[in-house]
């Protein structure tokens, strides 16, 4: 058995669902992020193994004062059913779903649209290249996965890691250049 076909445990799951006894849990999207955030830490020896563990891991130390979304498109309100009422089969498909709603939470969209998905936009995002440690500031498209140099050029660095940005983040960037 693969490791993303591991099942996820089922107190895991029961551990996760209890978060909704926390009065502040849907309180605001940073009280949603805080809490999910402390949770995905406590149980990081679970979760991490994931293949998509890259992708949640740089969110978690971010100042969600500072990166929070002005248009985030989960709905508090419909997060107990979508978030909490079905169980994920697999430690993965959980991981995902932590994954794209925390990013949800964080992403600044660019104004442009991804030229493969059309009317999805793409959202600024800081690119570590792995070999070199340099960061650069990219534009991806989070349904198709592409990524796009500022200037609309394909990006391909190589392996990467991939923060959320933030308008000084991208001012940074884009007025130093
Ligand atoms: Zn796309």
């Amino acid at each position: 058995m693969h490791d993303n076909e591991k099942t996820l445990d089922d107190f895991i799951w029961e551990d996760f669902k209890s978060l909704m006894n926390n009065p502040l849990l849907f309180n605001s999207y940073i009280d949603y992020f805080l809490i999910l955030v402390d949770w995905i830490k406590k149980h990081k020896s679970d979760l991490k193994y994931s293949v998509y563990w890259n992708r949640l891991g740089p969110i978690l130390d971010v100042d969600i004062n500072d990166y929070i979304s002005k248009e985030p498109e989960i709905l508090l309100n419909q997060e107990p059913k979508r978030m909490f009422s079905l169980k994920p089969d697999t430690v993965d498909s959980f991981v995902m779903r932590l994954c794209d709603t925390l990013w949800d939470l964080v992403k600044l969209r660019s104004g442009k649209d991804c030229p493969r998905c059309k009317d999805d936009e793409l959202n600024y995002v800081v690119a570590e290249v792995l070999k070199t440690t340099e960061k650069k500031l990219i534009l991806e498209c989070d349904t198709c996965g592409r990524a796009l140099n500022i200037d609309g050029t394909e990006w391909s660095d190589g392996v990467a890691v991939i923060y959320p940005a933030n308008e000084i983040t991208v001012n940074k960037y884009l007025g130093a250049n």
